[in-house]
């Protein structure tokens, strides 16, 4: 298979399944985000429903989705508890108390069953909090992908400075 580094919509056409419909090969960017908005679909907080995928030459290292640690009550069955912060900018921010946001649960997983994350790519269903950036920064992820942005501006001048790339993946079969 063909190296794909572009980003966007890139999947190939050329097979059919009854003659009418173009069956899509898909390409390695929507391949392994559509694997992480499936895993979205494990998360348990209930304002926001987020999946991780961390890859290395494309393999599959570790997953992770949002929700409470381990053997702790999960928002779904228990309720969110919100906290506000304030952003250096002055916008009021609300997150959930209880929950492990997504990539941090990937990079949990790896640390568990000792798996080296370095110089890997994460694709996650929305763009990184400011606090989830740092970790993957220091646990040397190269090039994070996205879906759907999340307050880009509070990690515009982080990404600047380290270097990590920001890659937005826009899925072929998008409605919206
Ligand atoms: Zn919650
Ligand atoms: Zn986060």
């Amino acid at each position: 298979m063909p190296d794909e580094t572009k980003t966007g919509c890139c999947c190939s056409g050329d097979e059919r399944n009854d003659g009418s419909e173009p069956l899509k090969r898909l390409g390695w960017h929507e391949y392994f985000m559509s694997v992480a908005q499936l895993i979205s679909r494990r998360a348990t907080c209930t304002r926001g429903h987020i999946g991780a995928v961390i890859v290395r030459d494309h393999n599959i290292l570790s997953t992770g989705y949002n929700g409470a640690p381990s053997g702790l009550p999960h928002c779904n069955d228990s309720n969110c508890h919100i906290y506000r912060s304030t952003h250096p900018d002055g916008t009021v921010e609300e997150n959930c108390v209880n929950t492990i946001h997504a990539e941090i649960n990937a990079i949990a997983q790896a640390a568990k069953h000792g798996i080296s994350i370095k110089d890997s790519d994460i694709y996650i269903t929305a763009s990184p909090c400011i606090h989830c950036l740092k970790v993957l920064i220091n646990v040397g992820i190269k090039t994070i992908y996205y879906d759907k942005p999340y307050k880009i501006e509070h990690i515009d001048e982080l990404l600047r400075l380290s270097g990590i790339r920001l890659v937005q993946v826009t899925m072929c079969n998008q409605k919206d």
